[in-house]
């Protein structure tokens, strides 16, 4: 027993993990100290993935006179004072359409739409927004006291099989692609999908190789295990996982499994941890497993979206989930420390496209609190820094040196 609570202590020691006994003891609601608001406010945070654009699209009719973000909105987890509250200076704002779109035709149509709606967004909020391209963007909004904005585009059904409307994504800001969302897709397979090609087929590897040519992040949420893998493999710039955390905490197939975990230490690139109680919590993301599959049903049943909104929420009611807390995201970002290294683990809440949320991170004005539970743990303040926003940054500027050396 003492050798094996050595053990812990020295994993403790050499890994800030949290010892497992620890976890499963009852887990006290996190108070937030000085010194922790004083490292919180040194860094700040670079979150990687935010739905509010959905949001406004789908509850506001694309605009800003139902949800004035510049006033409390308590129906949406996102606004401006909130987001100044947690700490937020760069954000990923999730250009997001439906999966679906591709039987419809309009998947573009919707994305270019949901584009035009975040340039808006900081139009209509200069004094806080202002979009940012490049690293050197993102230093110069921050030295001005505003959030870099910047777009990602959340599925390859977006660019409807053409890697001429990719380049044209990423002439507008776009610096991110999920490669998939919920569905496979011809080129790529999901992870809450059946498999087509066994990954990227070659026009999917044709689509990385682009990504890379034009410095847009490849994004590995979302997809399946074997598409990690060749993205992995074809990328010649760090990839990120948007809004993903980790399958050996909680066995969710939209989590990264360890033999990714492990690549991406060789390899670079940075898993940025998704809040949803679904995929964190390890009871939650059992239930949730099925989820996706679930609303394709749904969707088939309900071609109307009202329609389908509501068997969603009927759903979600009646498969209550336990909603974690602090602790499961840090749980979640120990063991990506553990497995690929401090360098390799993020931010990416989900914001705003999520139903359940764990304790004490219940909006953007929460980000504090996991400051506090890293610092409970025995993270330094540099390391701190590093998962808030320093790694996605570093990644960000390997993504654009890859594309200079290519032109
Ligand atoms: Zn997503």
């Amino acid at each position: 027993m003492k050798r094996l609570l050595a053990g812990l202590i020295c994993c403790w020691v050499l890994h800030a993990a949290h010892p497992i006994w620890a976890q499963n003891a009852k887990r006290e609601p996190i108070t937030l100290t000085p010194a922790a608001l004083e490292i919180h406010r040194q860094s700040f945070v670079f979150d990687g993935h935010n739905d509010l654009p959905w949001e406004l699209r789908s509850r506001a009719d694309a605009g800003f006179v139902k949800f004035d973000i510049a006033q409390p909105q308590s129906t949406l987890h996102t606004d401006i004072a909130r987001l100044k509250q947690g700490g937020v200076g760069a954000q990923f704002w999730s250009a997001y359409v439906p999966a679906d779109t591709m039987k419809t035709g309009d998947a573009l149509l919707q994305t270019l739409e949901q584009i035009d709606l975040i340039h808006r967004l900081t139009r209509r909020y200069a004094e806080t927004f202002e979009l940012a391209r490049t690293v050197s963007d993102i230093e110069r909004i921050r030295r001005a006291g505003k959030i870099a904005s910047l777009i990602g585009v959340e599925g390859g059904h977006s660019i409807q099989n053409s890697l001429s409307v990719l380049r044209q994504l990423h002439a507008l800001g776009v610096r991110y692609m999920t490669l998939t969302h919920s569905d496979t897709l011809d080129w790529a397979d999901a992870a809450t999908d059946t498999a087509k090609s066994d990954g990227l087929s070659p026009f999917g590897e044709e689509v990385v190789r682009e990504m890379n040519r034009l410095g847009m992040l490849v994004d590995i949420s979302h997809v399946s295990v074997a598409t990690m893998h060749d993205a992995l493999r074809i990328s010649r710039a760090p990839v990120i996982a948007s809004h993903s955390s980790a399958f050996a905490v909680a066995q969710h197939p939209r989590n990264v499994p360890d033999e990714i975990l492990a690549q991406l230490r060789e390899k670079d690139g940075v898993v940025m941890i998704n809040f949803f109680s679904g995929f964190v919590d390890p009871e939650g993301a059992k239930i949730m497993a099925k989820m996706f599959d679930v609303f394709r049903e749904l969707r088939e049943k309900y071609p109307d979206d009202a329609d389908f909104d509501r068997a969603k929420a009927r759903w979600r009611k009646e498969h209550p989930i336990p909603r974690g807390s602090v602790h499961t995201i840090v749980d979640h970002i120990d063991h990506v420390v553990k497995i690929a290294g401090i360098e390799r683990v993020g931010l990416g809440s989900d914001f705003d496209g999520v139903s359940s949320l764990p304790e004490q991170l219940d909006d953007v004005s929460m980000y504090p609190y996991i400051t506090q539970e890293l610092l409970n743990r025995g993270y330094t303040a540099e390391q701190i820094g590093q998962i808030n926003s320093g790694n996605i940054l570093r990644v960000l500027r390997k993504a654009e040196q890859v594309a200079a050396e290519s032109r």
